[in-house]
Formats: structure tokens, C-alpha cells, sequence
């Protein structure tokens, strides 16, 4: 690999820089804070309450460059599809339980 500061050829596992003496560690983790890696409120209200599928698309395209927002999205996006599967549930019981009381007012 390449030095980030100074461009010289280094080791793959080198951390500093034979060349200019560079942590080439601490250069990598400053390139990712510089990319904004921040959880995005917008996808994840969205994934949360609407669109699931966004969350997700959200993690795939995100996970490389940001895997703090992409992990934040998919975590609100399983949010929103048990929300909505809790849902479901509900409506299911409450449509049986009115089916039932349906039957009870004819037999009685
Ligand atoms: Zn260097």
C-alpha cells in the first residue's frame, strides 16, 4: 500500500511510515470520520415508519463508506417491519375476535 501523507510504497501491515513517520493507522480511522459517518435521521424515520425496503437498500449501498448510518438504518428498518408485522397480528386477533362475537349474537 501507499503512504497517505507522503505517497511512498510501505508495507501492507505497516502503522507508521518508514518514510516521513506517519501513523498510517491513525490516517485511515481520520479519512473515515471525514466521510460524515453519522446515522441519518431522515432514512431512519423513514425506514421506521414507512418504507422498510429503505433501510435496507440503505445498508447495502452504505455498509463499505458508512457502516455507523448503514447499521443505524438497518436497525430501525427491522424496527419498522416488526412494527408493522405486530400490527398485523393485532388486526388479525381483533378481526377473529369480531368474527366471534359475530357468531355468539346468532346463536343467542
Ligand atoms: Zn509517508
Amino acid at each position: 500500500m501507499y503512504c497517505p501523507n507522503c505517497g511512498s510504497s510501505i508495507n501492507e501491515n505497516a502503522e507508521i511510515c518508514v518514510h516521513c513517520g506517519v501513523n498510517v493507522l491513525k490516517f485511515d480511522t481520520q479519512v473515515t470520520v471525514v466521510k460524515n459517518d453519522t446515522p441519518n435521521m431522515w432514512v431512519n424515520i423513514l425506514s421506521l415508519c414507512c418504507f422498510p425496503i429503505i433501510g435496507v437498500i440503505i445498508y447495502f449501498v452504505w455498509k463499505d463508506t458508512q457502516p455507523k448510518a448503514a447499521k443505524a438504518a438497518i436497525i430501525y428498518a427491522l424496527f419498522g417491519i416488526a412494527i408493522k408485522i405486530i400490527l398485523m397480528i393485532f388486526a388479525f386477533i381483533i378481526g377473529l375476535t369480531a368474527e366471534m362475537m359475530d357468531d355468539s349474537y346468532y346463536y343467542e
